[in-house]
């Protein structure tokens, strides 16, 4: 009997400990996780630093009010604006709350420019932005939001890649376009840079705000710090939450001066957003995830990653119709039945998880190793030959 309520589809599986690339589970076997908490951990289980700043912390200071100043926040934002387009940070605990903040400051900024109908947003259908009631309206999906009306008005939805679907929805009243540059629960769609750019012009051209959302593509997943970075695109606004905090819950907004003018006193807050202990962990976080060297690994390793994905997938065209993402956000779309080939891959060791259009997602640590890498490769491979 559990108490928990059934609000997830569990599997049968517990964890005792992790060490970077693995899990132990109760039951005592070692699994290759490239689920990393869904791209969370960027660091893999139990980074010694990111063990040893906490251990520290722990015995400093965990949590004070927004009402003073925390110079451990300060820190983080300044490494995050001097790394990116942001002027200015402010601090959440997860992706949800990221994301509406961020459509509360496309909101304000035109409320503070006495333009206070221009309040809607525009999403992608079937997108994914988190599951409080503003998000899951602004995902635009029937799953998500049944039963939970009434509706949250002020958000329309056009169809990803249909560029003439997105110019008609756009009207006087549309505040921002929000989108994630790689949709990670909605099948790993990428985004690709020539469309960021003609997405930058055409908010440019109807004056209205971009908003990126790179809670699970950014913080070096994609192999560039922002999954953006690449297109020379600079967004107004940009939600991150997952990767920033290594499995420690942080969110955060990221803003340009222009739309931040807007966040006067009082118009946002959060009680535990940005606390010394959280931000000690995001220092952290982004001291290793910023580097050059780093991200050239990333880089590296993925190139390493996808060559090998793509031999599989010439071997086995009947099992793997294609192979999407960026960086170490990578998703095998599937000709055959996506539940059978992760549980599969779990009976042989590899953890994996599901997206939407039949996609398996693979997330592996950011610091992943090329014998991982190798060792994920050949379990795919055998569970792709036993249902050939
Ligand atoms: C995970 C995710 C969110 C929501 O994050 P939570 O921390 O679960 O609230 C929002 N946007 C995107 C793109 C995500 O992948």
């Amino acid at each position: 009997m559990s108490y928990l309520t059934k609000n997830y589809n569990r599997k049968k599986i517990s964890f005792k400990y992790g060490k970077g690339s693995y899990l132990y589970s109760t039951d005592n076997k070692k699994y290759l996780d490239f689920v990393q908490g869904i791209a969370v951990n960027s660091l893999g289980h139990a980074h010694p630093k990111l063990v040893k700043t906490i251990a520290n912390q722990s015995k400093k200071l965990w949590h004070v009010s927004n009402a003073f100043e925390i110079p451990e926040g300060e820190k983080l934002a300044k490494k995050l604006c001097k790394k990116t387009f942001a002027d200015f940070v402010m601090f959440q605990n997860s992706g949800a709350e990221a994301t509406e903040a961020a459509i509360k400051v496309a909101r304000r900024y035109f409320y503070s420019i006495g333009k206070p109908k221009k309040n809607r947003i525009l999403c992608v259908k079937n997108s994914f932005h988190g599951r409080t009631l503003a998000a899951i309206y602004a995902s635009g999906s029937k799953k998500m939001t049944e039963g939970f009306g009434p509706k949250v008005t002020g958000f329309d939805h056009f169809t990803f890649g249909n560029h003439e679907s997105l110019k008609k929805k756009i009207t006087k009243n549309t505040a921002a376009i929000m989108v994630e540059t790689i949709m990670g629960e909605g099948g790993i769609k990428v985004i690709p840079d020539w469309c960021l750019v003609e997405l930058r012009k055409l908010c440019n051209k109807k004056k209205i705000l971009l908003i990126l959302d790179e809670v699970q593509c950014g913080i070096a997943r994609s192999g560039d710090f922002f999954a953006f970075e690449n297109s020379k695109v600079k967004p107004d606004i940009v939600p991150i939450a997952k990767g920033i905090g290594g499995g420690f819950p942080i969110g955060a907004v990221l803003m340009n001066k222009k739309v931040a003018s807007a966040m006067i006193p009082g118009t946002h807050g959060s009680t535990f957003g940005g606390n010394p202990l959280a931000m000690t962990v995001g220092n952290t976080v982004m001291d290793i995830v910023s580097n050059k060297k780093f991200l050239k690994n990333v880089k590296n390793i993925s190139k390493y990653f996808f060559f090998k994905l793509n031999n599989l997938k010439k071997l086995y065209p009947n099992i793997i119709k294609n192979i999407r993402g960026k960086g170490l956000l990578i998703g095998l779309q599937l000709q055959t039945d996506q539940t059978k080939f992760i549980k599969k891959l779990m009976d042989n060791k590899l953890l994996t998880i599901r997206a939407a259009e039949n996609v398996v997602r693979i997330l592996p640590p950011l610091n992943v190793k090329k014998k991982e890498i190798n060792q994920a490769v050949k379990i795919i491979n055998k569970v792709c030959k036993v249902l050939n």
